[in-house]
């Protein structure tokens, strides 16, 4: 493709786009396909000659879009939302365009320059605390942007693990490190995300996981009787996770509470605010981050809530010498005379190449305005409430968390299969995506607003389905074993569930891990084992059941 061309494609592909876009609702929002849909639709091997650019346009109509969940979807209700805007998407085209990998400040000084810039701007947007800020009065803090939420936990696992480690040594410098390593001990809540889990296992460190309170929320005595005993026993706490803004269901762990337990102990205190953290531009949410004072490290994603396409997840430290400490090495041919006056964030993370990140995050920041990003939260949020409140109206259906921003989870009142059987029902039929949860150890259905330009109508046709799909479970008890029967293959059929799934939620953990949706299975299901689409005459009547839709 030549310059010319690309500029004729490119514009076509606009076209595209703002046509895909504009047609979304037209579309199911889950893909109506299963395993394995797309190996006999394309050749084996990879072409020897050229194809022509409309023979491969031709192909994502055809082939790759029957297979696609539409996140952007107005009737998307599952997960968080997927960041997505025009100018983020025209942001992340001039990143590519640029194609710059931006490891050091000398390998691309306005990569580097715009991202601290960008991260200040966000950090002083959310209110964190001035020491979070590379650019405030005698600060050793700043910002960076990382792929994701679950790398910034391990990135301050990481730093606080070799904080912890340093320390020790110096308490015990005949002491190997690997038995010093032996005895670190993380903390994070019952309701913390997997990524807590996973980070763990690479620092190789035991984590607690600790129960929280009714609300879902870790509280300060609980950890700290946690430390207190892992002391007795010989173990160094050193590192604990907490969440503001939990994955299943949005709760929040007492910052204020934990902190000083953390200072007491030395202990780096992160705090994980993936989608909730986006709020906090908000005057009204910041009182949720009530003990941000005691934050050794913070991260949101923007790519999540705050209209910014996937990569974009910020994280700022209070000391950025005790991030780079754990992740240093330095060879010649990466080195640069500027060094001392600039960032090189190679040594903020763990891949030594970066993209041009902030350009779409800047074009947002700019595009919107505070103001308008504001909006935009605010609008989730009244739509939430306004799910709610038709849920609380029903006496068929209570509220499972309290419904802060833009998530709510709900049940149907009774039995878990209930709730089951309805979001397999609603999810087969296409018309609308959500997944499941458990809080407080009941099965529930995660309903979140999604949507850039969610509205009312949205919200009141979700419920309507839901509505409607309850009266057809409730009103129809004597056919209820046949259609349990077919529970999992329904839930599987709409790729919720897998045996990966089911086994995870018969894991050691009960992190979530905001993806894989929990699914209580019957005791007596629990032997059936073969892959769901072995499942031939029951396929047949999944797909007539699609087609009537
Ligand atoms: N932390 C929380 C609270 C989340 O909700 C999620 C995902 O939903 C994550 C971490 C993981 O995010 P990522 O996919 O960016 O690693």
């Amino acid at each position: 493709m030549d310059i010319e061309e690309f500029r004729k494609n490119g514009k076509d592909m606009i076209d595209y786009i703002c046509e895909y876009l504009a047609g979304l609702g037209e579309r199911r929002v889950t893909p109506a396909i299963e395993p394995g849909y797309l190996r006999p639709l394309l050749p084996s091997t990879a072409p020897l000659k050229p194809e022509s650019w409309s023979d491969i346009m031709a192909d994502i109509e055809e082939k790759i879009m029957p297979g696609v969940t539409h996140w952007q979807h107005p009737r998307f209700h599952a997960y968080f939302p997927s960041g997505n805007s025009f100018p983020s998407i025209l942001g992340d085209m001039l990143s590519d365009a640029i194609g710059c990998i931006g490891f050091s400040w000398a390998a691309s000084p306005a990569c580097t320059e715009l991202e601290t810039i960008v991260l200040d701007w966000l950090g002083q947007a959310i209110g964190l605390p001035k020491e979070f800020l590379a650019f405030s009065e005698g600060s050793k803090g700043g910002g960076v942007i990382q792929g994701s939420a679950s790398e910034c936990v391990l990135v301050c696992m990481l730093s606080a693990r070799a904080q912890a480690i340093k320390k020790l040594k110096q308490q015990h410098p005949f002491v190997e490190e690997g038995v010093l390593l032996s005895k670190l001990m993380a903390y994070c809540s019952k309701e913390a995300h997997s990524c807590v889990e996973k980070a763990a296992m690479i620092c190789f460190v035991k984590l607690r996981i600790l129960e929280p309170d009714n609300n879902c929320s870790l509280r300060g005595a609980t950890l700290r009787q946690a430390m207190e005993e892992d002391v007795a026993m010989g173990q160094i706490p050193f590192f604990v996770s907490t969440t503001l803004g939990t994955t299943s269901c949005c709760s929040f762990d007492n910052l204020s509470e934990i902190g000083p337990v953390c200072s007491d102990l030395d202990v780096w205190m992160h705090v994980d605010s993936a989608y909730a953290g986006n709020a906090f531009i908000c005057e009204e949410f910041k009182p949720l981050m009530r003990g941000i004072e005691h934050a050794s490290s913070f991260n949101t994603n923007p790519n999540k809530w705050l209209l910014t396409n996937f990569d974009c997840s910020t994280m700022w430290v209070r000391d950025r010498f005790k991030l780079t400490q754990a992740l240093v090495v330095d060879p010649l041919y990466l080195q640069h005379n500027y060094s001392a006056q600039s960032i090189d964030y190679r040594h903020w993370g763990v891949p030594l190449s970066r993209r041009f990140r902030a350009l779409k995050l800047w074009f947002v920041l700019r595009s919107y305005g505070i103001d308008g990003l504001q909006r935009y939260i605010r609008n989730h949020c009244k739509l939430a409430k306004r799910f709610e409140q038709l849920v609380l109206k029903d006496s068929r259906f209570e509220v499972a968390n309290d419904v802060k921003m833009g998530l709510v989870c709900f049940r149907l009142k009774g039995e878990d299969k209930l709730t089951q059987e309805l979001l397999a029902k609603i999810n087969i039929s296409g018309q609308l995506h959500m997944i499941p949860s458990l809080v407080n150890s009941r099965y529930i259905i995660r309903f979140c607003v999604t949507a850039e330009h969610a509205t009312e109508n949205d919200i009141d046709f979700a419920w309507s389905v839901v509505s409607d799909m309850a009266a057809e479970i409730l009103s129809d008890p004597n056919n209820r074993q046949r259609r349990q029967s077919l529970l999992k293959r329904r839930l599987s059929f709409v790729r919720s569930v897998s045996r990966d799934v089911f086994q995870r939620s018969n894991s050691r953990s009960s992190l979530y891990d905001g993806c894989s949706p929990v699914i209580i299975l019957d005791e007596n299901d629990m032997e059936i084992k073969e892959d769901v689409f072995t499942f031939a005459p029951m396929k047949e009547e999944l797909n007539e059941e699609i087609k009537s839709k």
